[in-house]
């Protein structure tokens, strides 16, 4: 299935199945605005219970909390959002379309890559089994070629935004010939400056009325909670906090479906650290977030690491776990070194000491800090898109399943009797009342059994229990699983060890040792 193709049908499929919905619908939606439904909100706290019982329930040394949305306007003056939140943007003249100078940029270089991808299944082809992927690719002239083309680039867009050149990288996108996507058109505006923050207002009356901003990340209600916390807490450096919560970015350009929304979801932990230890925290994390991503099987080949040459002013290193989504490879996760930069900002516009006693070393010292931030719907889509395949059938026939890894999927069992008479519906009842106290079940009573399976299989769901009239006699049923679709005869006594066994948190998160 071609990308595009696969991308839309993710989109009308989680329609259709009702994870997302456009926000306002019935008038028109607002643009990158997205609800969950009800399938969608029991998925996206399922990611959120796995990232949370893997970041605060396993480790002894990070706690959680949940800060306020509204924070202190001097806040995001103190963390730098108010001067230098900013993306850099270009109109196109003739289309009237607003565009993000360096995602056009980048989108350029991700098309010089997709010909990288070429030369090697080409070459792969080939020379078959004798092949050698990694001396190929640092050795074939093109491909040379093609990749000291894509660096030149990057550092050259890297250095002009750096030092707030502007005009050198509308001059970067009209020597590389970059057309507006949607009409061709090379007719560019000069590249300008936007604060991505909402703002908004506290107080009644207009005159008394603060100024205030949406949070456009979690991570600075953690900063300034930190000796709160570390008092409180009697937390001992080297030591976490983690918070999920929304966060909002007046995004300029939001048209990949919930990869970019303007209101959306982040589960940030900062580790709080010796200075000196950065790298060895720094290394720390980068493992253990892939190990966290790998367990839930989405295939090692559709992540990769992606480590920035140009770093913001705040961090000493950073790297992203980008995802393989429908339209490519890009950021799902961020793993910053933050240096002591938001602690001493803060200590700053505030006037408060935000010291940590060292009691080994005897003495006083700022933190630093090592953060993980990942996007709770960028995952949902990472998990979604994933997850979403036509398959087909030996006899000819296609089934479109949705094989999320099943300790994330909204319903885990459907119970279906297999006709509504004789009395199976009230023994399949029966299985639900006693499931529902461990699992999120289902009862399905409606069409032939064949659709129903079918209809399961598209909504994700693992298992189907269906009581026929052998169950009268024996107390068995069968149990369908979605993605072998092997069937099996098992006493009802038994579901509840079979479920778990497949939906158990800890089966899941064992992988990551
Ligand atoms: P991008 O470069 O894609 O705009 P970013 O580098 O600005 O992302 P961070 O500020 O590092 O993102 O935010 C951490 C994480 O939050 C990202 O890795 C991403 O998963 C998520 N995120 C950021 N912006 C959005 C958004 N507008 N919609 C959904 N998720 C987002």
């Amino acid at each position: 299935m071609a990308n595009d193709d696969q991308f839309k049908k993710v989109i009308s499929h989680a329609k259709e199945y009702g994870y997302v919905f456009q926000s306002s619908e019935i008038y028109d939606g607002l643009s990158a605005v997205y609800d969950y439904a009800q399938n969608g909100a029991e998925l996206k706290k399922n990611i959120r219970d796995y990232w949370w019982k893997a970041m605060v329930q396993m480790n002894d040394n990070i706690v959680g909390i949940d800060s306020a949305i509204f924070m202190h306007p001097t806040i995001w003056k103190a963390s730098g959002h108010v001067d230098a939140f900013n993306d850099p943007l270009i109109d196109n003249k003739d289309s009237k379309k607003r565009y993000r100078a360096d995602v056009l940029i980048e989108d350029y270089c991700a098309k010089i890559e997709t010909k990288i991808d070429k030369e090697v299944s080409k070459a792969e082809k080939r020379f078959g089994d004798t092949f050698n992927k990694a001396e190929f690719v640092s050795t074939n002239p093109r491909v040379v070629g093609y990749q000291e083309k894509i660096e030149s680039i990057l550092t050259r867009m890297g250095k002009s935004l750096g030092a707030e050149d502007l005009a050198d990288v509308k001059a970067l996108i009209e020597e590389l010939e970059i057309a507006d996507p949607l009409t061709g058109s090379k007719n560019w505006t000069d590249v300008k400056q936007f604060n991505l923050m909402f703002g908004t207002k506290l107080g009644a009356s207009a005159e008394h009325a603060m100024d205030l901003y949406l949070r456009p990340e979690t991570a600075q209600g953690i900063f300034v909670n930190f000796l709160n916390v570390q008092k409180t807490g009697r937390m001992k450096i080297p030591f976490g906090i983690a918070q999920t919560g929304k966060a909002f970015r007046n995004e300029i350009v939001a048209r990949q479906f919930i990869f970019r929304m303007r209101e959306f979801e982040q589960m940030e932990m900062q580790f709080f650290i010796k200075p000196g230890t950065q790298k060895e925290w720094f290394d720390y994390w980068k493992e253990t977030r892939m190990k966290w991503h790998l367990s839930l099987g989405l295939g090692e080949e559709n992540y990769r690491f992606h480590d920035h040459e140009k770093l913001a002013h705040y961090a000493d290193a950073a790297t992203d776990i980008e995802f393989k989504f429908p339209f490519g490879f890009k950021e799902l996760e961020g793993i910053h070194s933050r240096t002591d930069f938001d602690l001493k900002q803060h200590e700053e516009f505030s006037g408060k000491k935000l010291q940590y006693f060292d009691h080994e070393d005897n003495a006083s010292y700022t933190p630093y800090v090592l953060e993980t931030s990942i996007g709770l719907d960028r995952m949902f889509l990472a998990i979604f898109s994933n997850a979403l395949v036509e398959e087909e059938l030996d006899n000819n026939t296609t089934r479109t399943v949705l094989k999320l890894p099943a300790v994330l999927a909204p319903v885990k069992a459907a119970i279906l009797p297999l006709v509504k008479k004789d009395g199976l519906p009230d023994i399949a009842k029966q299985i639900v009342e006693d499931l529902k106290w461990d699992f999120n079940v289902d009862y399905d009573e409606k069409d032939a059994v064949g659709r129903r399976y079918r209809r399961q299989d598209a909504n994700g769901t693992p298992f189907c229990i269906t009581v026929d009239h052998d169950t009268l006699e024996d107390n068995t049923v069968t149990i369908r699983h979605r993605d072998t679709m092997e069937q099996k005869r098992v006493k009802i006594a038994d579901l509840k060890d079979i479920i778990k066994a497949e939906v158990d948190v800890k089966h899941w998160l064992m992988k990551m040792k």
